[in-house]
């Protein structure tokens, strides 16, 4: 049973003592998706794709508490081999060339990193970014972010945002090739003719699971090459068998990128820890000066990203995703076409996401509806997440244990909660 402070109390210290920016989605906290009177919550959202095997993993929990009990210290200065066998293990799941891993404490760490070595490797400036993207909050990482919601006046210096190739909202529907064309064009008359860098998401997560339009990235990975910059993944989000059919996201679109960025997604079921992993080549430009991150890779966050590693292929964790995640489609998919206001469901495996719209031709937000319905799931047991520019794309993101029975169980509240408006 729960002994610690009441909602109220830890509402209160919040409001006191940090900083007034920290958002909740619901108005009382949970512990570990109970919340202080005992009661159970069904989590759809996975505290936005961080965890990856569940809450309080017994083995990801073990590994944390047996490095904890033998060294916690800064990855710099001495010699362990927690650090070295994550990075060896992350290496095996990468494709081609894509050995050399640099260690972060978060995303916005990893793409602020990877960013730069593309501007060192290739002597150029000017980076791409998709409209609608998610990549971090500083200063470089917030430039490439192109949502207004989540910029402040950062200076952008040398950032281009593409076109999203967004098949529900975007101008050229599910033509990849079209959107592409867009890349090109900023090249040549936004550019001196070469950039450092073309980076996206392969399904974008804050920007409400939109699924770039097929045949997309092999073209713009083409063009970029061709043009000697190189192509960055962010697999934040849907990396680590969240997609199911691949254990990357980049792998369903075709596309080897030169580097690729992680950190929430599970890689330490909700320990704080990013990666960035390249290739020898592109790796050495950080040997042109010192470099360093104190607390990137340390003991405990890497023993924690090795046990759920190997979870998440003991317990076939990729294999769940994309089986749940495929009648989960099909049961929101069958909702659709119960219900006028979802407007559109997309993803892939356990990383779906429900559009509400008032109108679907006009596909006009259903902004307070969403807060209805997702209140209304809440009072029912279920958690789910909510993003996209207009706030009315429900995220699910579940921990990748889901069943069938919570894909029902979560399904049905829905149906009900939007019955009900
Ligand atoms: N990239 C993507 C795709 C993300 O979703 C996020 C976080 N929402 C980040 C980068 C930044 O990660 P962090 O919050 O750990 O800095």
């Amino acid at each position: 049973a729960y002994t610690g402070p009441t909602a109220d109390e830890i509402l209160k210290k919040r409001k006191e003592f940090l900083s007034p920016s920290m958002f909740y989605f619901y108005s009382k906290p949970m512990q570990y998706l109970f919340d202080e009177n005992g009661r159970r919550y069904l989590d759809a959202f996975g505290g936005i794709a961080t965890v990856c095997c569940g809450h309080c993993h017994p083995d990801v929990v073990k590994a944390i508490v047996n490095q904890s009990n033998s060294l916690q210290h800064s990855t710099i200065l001495y010699l362990n081999h927690s650090i070295a066998d994550f990075a060896e293990a992350l290496a095996s799941k990468l494709p081609g060339d894509l050995k050399v891993v640099f260690f972060t404490n978060s995303g916005t760490e990893a793409n602020e990193l990877a960013m730069m070595m593309a501007r060192l490797y290739t002597g150029c400036n000017d980076i791409i970014s998709l409209r609608n993207a998610y990549h971090g909050n500083a200063a470089a990482s917030m430039g490439a972010t192109a949502q207004s919601n989540w910029k402040f006046n950062v200076v952008q210096s040398g950032v281009h945002h593409a076109i999203n190739p967004d098949p529900y909202r975007g101008l050229f529907g599910s033509d990849g090739e079209k959107y592409a064309k867009d890349v090109e064009d900023l090249i040549q008359f936004g550019t001196s003719g070469h950039v450092a860098a073309f980076m996206s998401e392969a399904i974008q997560g804050v920007g409400g699971i939109v699924e770039l339009a097929s045949g997309y990235l092999p073209v713009v990975y083409n063009t970029i090459k061709k043009v000697g910059g190189l192509c960055i993944a962010d697999e934040v989000q849907s990396g680590f068998a969240r997609t199911g059919s691949h254990f990357w996201g980049f792998e369903s679109h075709g596309v080897v990128p030169d580097i690729v960025t992680m950190a929430k997604v599970g890689i330490g079921n909700g320990i704080p820890l990013g990666a960035v992993v390249t290739t020898p080549k592109i790796a050495e430009v950080l040997t042109r000066r010192s470099y360093f991150n104190t607390f990137g890779g340390n003991p405990v966050c890497t023993a924690a990203g090795l046990a759920v590693l190997k979870v998440i292929e003991r317990e076939n964790l990729q294999e769940n995703a994309h089986a749940v995640g495929s009648y989960l489609k099909e049961r929101l998919n069958a909702l659709k076409a119960k219900h006028e206001i979802i407007g559109d469901v997309r993803g892939r495996g356990l990383m779906l996401g429900v559009e509400l719209v008032t109108d679907r031709q006009l596909k006009t937000p259903a902004k307070v509806e969403i807060l209805q319905v997702m209140e209304q799931m809440k009072e029912l047991g279920v958690l789910i997440g909510k993003g996209g520019f207009y706030g009315n794309v429900f995220r699910i993101t579940p921990p990748l244990c889901f069943s069938k029975e919570d894909a029902d169980f979560l399904v049905d509240v829905m149906d009900y909660a939007i019955a009900k408006l």
